[in-house]
């Protein structure tokens, strides 16, 4: 077993198939003192991208190959120490990784053990692309620091809360709990944070406000949070579900796979690559980044015009669905890549919803600003704000808040 140390520094990997993001935090203040990109593992073309904000020097970038995960660690470790920042410093009190599904065994962060990693892997026939990558990360992050906790925080954890009504789906519950097949959700680290942080922009306690909590990214996802706790979220046994995103279907009728199948001949794993990569936004115009729809929308093209009105009518039906189950909402928050950036889908996804309580004032909308705020005008009944997200410093701090002797005294 792992023993906390005094440091005061957390190291946060988010390691997908072929990349790996960090960020080194000191959570005495919880500011940024490096962070950086892997990207490529496994290619000719790898790079890496690291920005010693702690020394204040310019971005670093190697190019070249890095053939996997353990070489692309070695790489950053080695970035860190040129800023003295090296994994090897007592400063370090632990690592967080990002676990993408922890089931409904893990509904809390957890220091990793051997049988955590077991669990872990058991549930990959339930998240076949990410979590591999996430225990190859976590296994190369163990080789090089043994002692140090590492610390597993799961996608899934905050959806925990869900109620059986809303985590089940209606098919036979045998097959069901044979095959583990329920409503998980995902970017729950990203919804726990910005749930939270809407309370406090409205002066409140997460306990005293139920939010509708819109995560507008390339995958995107929506939860309803009830004093504080996930009672419904979008996405489903995979992120597949929910939304329309920037590559996703998101809802889709299962009949269409089985229908592809017979006339079309499609294999299962063609209509995976179908739903997951090219559909969505990308499906519908040949673009996902909500800049270059918008810019096309302004133009005139149709199919853009298009792809953008099914992406709000999506939301729209969301909105209203997860306003029926709280029964009383104090706060829509939008956020991430298209939810802090992109008023005109903020502004479309509230229009005509007055009725509810819900208005956009244009001017507010229109402010670009990396700080919560209001949009929402004074006289609506429901707040709308756009919150951005921090899933790295949530990671941290659900980290650091495990494995430091000081908060655990
Ligand atoms: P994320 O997955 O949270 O990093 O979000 C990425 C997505 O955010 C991109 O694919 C874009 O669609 C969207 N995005 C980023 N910046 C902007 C912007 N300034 N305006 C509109 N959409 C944006």
């Amino acid at each position: 077993m792992t023993t906390a140390n005094q440091g005061t520094r957390v190291l946060v990997l988010n390691s997908g198939s072929s990349s790996v993001k960090y960020q080194l935090l000191d959570m005495r203040d919880a500011s940024r003192l490096a962070v950086g990109l892997v990207e490529r593992i496994g290619e000719e073309t790898s790079r890496l991208k690291h920005s010693p904000l702690a020394t204040g020097g310019a971005t670093r970038e190697q190019n070249g190959p890095i053939a996997d995960h353990e070489a692309a660690l070695k790489a950053v470790a080695a970035e860190l120490a040129v800023d003295g920042l090296g994994l090897d410093s007592p400063e370090l009190a632990a690592i967080g990784h990002r676990v993408v599904h922890g089931g409904l065994k893990f509904s809390a962060p957890t220091v990793i053990t051997d049988e955590v990693l077991a669990e872990i892997e058991r549930l990959v026939p339930v998240a076949p692309l990410h979590n591999p990558a996430n225990i190859t990360g976590i296994r190369t992050a163990q080789a090089l620091r043994p002692d140090l906790p590492q610390v597993a925080v799961f996608d899934t954890a905050f959806h925990t809360t869900m109620p059986e009504s809303a985590a089940r789906y209606a098919i036979d519950i045998e097959t069901a709990d044979a095959h583990r097949i329920r409503r998980y959700g995902f970017h729950g680290t990203s919804h726990a944070y910005v749930s939270r942080e809407t309370a406090r922009l409205l002066g409140k306690a997460p306990e005293d406000v139920n939010v509708i909590v819109l995560h507008l990214g390339n995958g995107a996802s929506a939860s309803a949070v009830r004093g504080g706790r996930c009672v419904d979220t979008s996405m489903g046994l995979t992120p597949l579900e929910g939304l329309v995103m920037g590559t996703r279907s998101g809802d889709i009728d299962p009949a269409v796979t089985f229908h592809l199948m017979r006339v079309a001949g499609m294999s299962a794993d063609d209509i995976d690559v179908l739903l997951n990569k090219k559909s969505g936004l990308v499906g519908l115009c040949g673009d996902n980044d909500m800049r270059e729809i918008r810019r096309r929308c302004d133009e005139g093209d149709e199919k853009a015009q298009l792809a953008f009105d099914i992406y709000i009518h999506r939301l729209k039906k969301y909105i209203g669905a997860y306003y029926a189950v709280l029964g009383k909402v104090d706060a829509i928050a939008f956020t991430a890549g298209v939810g802090e950036n992109a008023a005109p889908v903020r502004e479309a996804a509230v229009a005509g919803l007055e009725e509810l309580g819900l208005a956009v004032d244009g001017d507010l909308n229109a402010v670009r600003s990396d700080r919560p705020r209001l949009i929402s005008p004074e006289y609506a009944r429901v707040a709308v704000a756009v919150v951005p997200t921090d899933e790295e410093l949530e990671i941290a701090q659900q980290t650091y808040a495990l494995v430091s002797p000081a908060l655990n005294s």
